[in-house]
C-alpha cells in the first residue's frame, strides 16, 4: 500500500481525507508522525499555489520517500466576486474562529434572496512525489449560502452551505453525504482515477 502523508493541521480535513481514500491503495498518514505540519506562510494568489506551499513545506521535513499531498480548499461566493476564496480561513481576520467568518460572511449578503447567494465550494490537491514530479488535481461542488447557521457536522462553513440537489446544509447533512458530494471528494477521485491509469 503507497502511503501519503497529508499536510494539514486540521483534524476535520484528517478525517475526511482517510475516508475519501479508504477505498484506494493509499493510506493517508497523519502529519503528526512526521514532526507535525510546519508554519505555512499561505501567500499564494491561488488555491493551487497555497496547496503548493504547504505540500513542500511538509516534503522538505520528511526524508523518507513517502509521497505528500496537501490540499487548499475554500468557498467562493458569486455576489461577492469569488470572496472569500483563498482567504476563506481568515475572512473575518486572521484567527478568527468559523463562527466569526460565518458571521461576516451573512452580514455581507444580508437581504439577499436565494437566488442571488449561489456559492461553490473549491479544492486543490497537490501531490508531491518526490520521484516523478508534482500534480494538481480539482473539485468543485455548487451551491448556495443559508439564511442561518443549521447543523452540527463538519467543519467551517458547513453550516451555512446548501449543496445543489439537498436543502439541508453539509452541516445537517453529515459525513457521508458530504463525502459523496463535496469539493474535497471530488479532488480526491480526480486523483485516485489519475493514479489508478498511472501505477
Ligand atoms: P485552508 O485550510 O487554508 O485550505 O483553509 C480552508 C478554509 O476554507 C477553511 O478554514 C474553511 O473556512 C473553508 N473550507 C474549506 N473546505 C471546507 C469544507 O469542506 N467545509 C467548510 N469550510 C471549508
Amino acid at each position: 500500500m503507497k502511503k501519503i502523508v497529508l499536510a494539514t493541521g486540521n483534524d476535520h480535513k484528517t478525517e475526511e481525507f482517510k475516508d475519501l481514500f479508504a477505498d484506494s491503495e493509499f493510506k493517508i498518514l497523519s502529519a503528526v508522525k512526521y514532526g507535525g505540519m510546519p508554519e505555512v506562510i499561505e501567500d499564494g494568489n491561488t488555491f493551487q499555489s497555497n496547496a503548493y506551499l504547504k505540500a513542500y513545506a511538509l516534503s522538505k521535513q520528511i526524508d523518507k520517500k513517502h509521497w505528500v499531498i496537501a490540499d487548499d480548499s475554500g468557498l467562493e461566493v458569486d455576489h461577492l466576486a469569488g470572496a472569500p476564496g483563498i482567504y476563506s480561513a481568515r475572512y473575518a481576520g486572521v484567527g478568527a474562529s468559523d463562527i466569526e467568518n460565518m458571521d461576516k460572511l451573512l452580514k455581507n449578503l444580508k437581504g439577499l434572496s436565494k437566488s442571488k447567494r449561489r456559492a461553490r465550494f473549491r479544492c486543490v490537491l497537490c501531490l508531491i512525489d518526490k520521484d516523478s514530479g508534482t500534480y494538481y488535481f480539482e473539485g468543485t461542488c455548487e451551491g448556495k449560502i443559508g439564511l442561518k447557521p443549521k447543523g452540527k457536522f463538519g467543519f467551517g462553513y458547513d453550516p451555512i452551505f446548501i449543496p445543489d440537489g439537498h436543502k439541508a446544509s453539509f452541516a445537517e447533512l453529515g459525513e457521508s453525504i458530504k463525502s459523496q458530494l463535496s469539493h474535497r471528494a471530488r479532488a480526491v477521485l480526480a486523483c485516485k482515477q489519475f493514479f489508478k491509469k498511472k501505477l
